[in-house]
């Protein structure tokens, strides 16, 4: 990948800086955690603004909807948001990051046609409806069955974690279409409406007193055959693809806004003599280095990407994922190193965003499971079992 920029990419760059510059200060405050019928409004508000101002999608393909941006100004995007304090992508992280770019490279014409654009333009909330009390970090153990009925699935059992369950329109579910076939082989991704009869969302309250995801039931819910991505028992590749873009490329923009949090950290330690502690000290400037060494990391993650078939990042998302959580929950330990007795108060964002920070060794697949990947597919060791 050329680092240096582009006239064109230069000039694209001070044209959104200006733009944000001009809507930024006109958005309201984000609602607080616990009212996400309130953040959805906000998120798909934010997420309407930036379509309409051709910002949507940047780099996803034109033919799905998106700008075709090259990686670079899809950087020069993330960079720039971040650096303006933008909303975060939030309620749409599913639908933008991971269950769009699955459907924009697996989907049929007609699929593409009816789910991409109402996520480009703020219209519709994805959740993902992956894991299930059994079947977490071992996936294709996934019980929740689906049989053919006429043109429909009938599906049932249940799923747990789902992310912003309570508030989405759609839902990328995978489910058991062979149970007789080997785990990997009888599974197949489908897309299913929230509010299909049968659909029961129950939420579930984090450490942070968020309800940021819940548990799902599903008793005898219909999904129409058309409505499935890939082909029927097919869905274990699907799913590689979802991952990929999950590990590899959705949580990229989250590194340029630990940067500058922790520009906001040394400012904080400048200012209430913290700073003046030569180990804390150096703590933030490893940390420094680890968040520019992953913003490297970030950019091949992202030209590489950009290079492949569909835009599918590659196995490096792994590594990315695995080194990135670990900074992040190291960052908001030393905040609270740094702010003292005030990191304990649940009034404090700094607070709430150090506990989320727990969950990111988990989330999409934990650091164990990374290890495994990156020992197994990568450094070509042998496998545990
Ligand atoms: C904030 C958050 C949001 C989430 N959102 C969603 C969502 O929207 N949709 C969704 O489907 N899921 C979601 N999840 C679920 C997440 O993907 C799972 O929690 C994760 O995959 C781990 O599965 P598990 O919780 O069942 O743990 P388990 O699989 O039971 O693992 C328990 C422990 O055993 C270790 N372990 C298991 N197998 C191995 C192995 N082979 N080798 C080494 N160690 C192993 C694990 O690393 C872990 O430490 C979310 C989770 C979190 C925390």
């Amino acid at each position: 990948m050329d680092l240096t920029y582009t006239e064109e990419e230069q000039d694209f760059r001070a044209r959104l800086r200006a733009w944000l510059a001009k809507v930024l200060p006109e958005l309201p405050a984000r609602p607080s955690p616990d009212d996400w019928p309130g953040r959805r409004a906000y998120d798909l508000g934010w997420q309407r603004r930036l379509y309409e101002a051709g910002y949507a999608g940047l780099h996803w393909p034109v033919d799905a909807g998106g700008r075709g941006a090259t990686p670079t100004q899809h950087l020069i995007f993330l960079e720039e948001t971040e650096r303006a304090g933008a909303p975060y992508v939030g309620a749409n992280f599913v639908g933008l990051l991971h269950a769009g770019p699955t459907i924009a490279a697996e989907g049929t014409a007609a699929q593409r046609a009816r789910w991409l654009p109402p996520v480009l333009r703020g219209d519709e909330v994805w959740c993902q409806g992956f894991s299930e009390p059994d079947a977490g970090s071992d996936l294709a153990s996934l019980r929740t069955r689906a049989v053919r009925d006429g043109d429909d699935y009938v599906i049932s059992g249940s799923k747990i974690w789902t992310s912003h369950a309570e508030v989405a329109d759609w839902c990328e579910l995978l489910v058991r279409t062979d149970p007789d076939a080997p785990k990997h082989r009888g599974i197949t991704w489908l897309a299913m409406p929230m509010d299909a009869p049968g659909v029961t969302v129950r939420p579930l309250r984090t450490l942070a007193g968020s309800t940021e995801f819940a548990e799902m039931f599903l008793d005898d819910v219909r999904v129409p055959v058309a409505d499935r991505v890939g082909a029927e028992n097919d869905g274990w590749r699907v799913t590689m693809v979802t991952l990929s873009f999950e590990r590899g490329t959705a949580f990229v923009g989250e590194v340029v806004a630990c940067r500058r949090t922790l520009g906001e950290l040394a400012r904080t330690a400048k200012a209430n003599g913290r700073w003046d502690d030569p180990v804390l000290r150096r703590r933030l400037g490893r940390l420094y280095g680890e968040f520019g060494a992953l913003w490297r990391l970030t950019q091949w993650n992202v030209s590489e990407a950009g290079r492949s078939a569909g835009g599918v990042p590659g196995i490096g998302g792994s590594v990315f994922k695995l080194a990135y959580s670990h900074a992040r929950q190291e960052l908001y330990d030393t905040a609270a190193e740094v702010l003292g007795a005030q990191s304990l108060s649940l009034e404090e964002e700094w607070t709430l965003d150090r506990l989320s920070s727990l969950s990111y060794t988990i989330a999409a697949g934990t650091s164990q499971i990374q290890r495994n990947i990156v020992a197994e597919r990568i450094l070509g060791l042998p496998k545990g079992r």
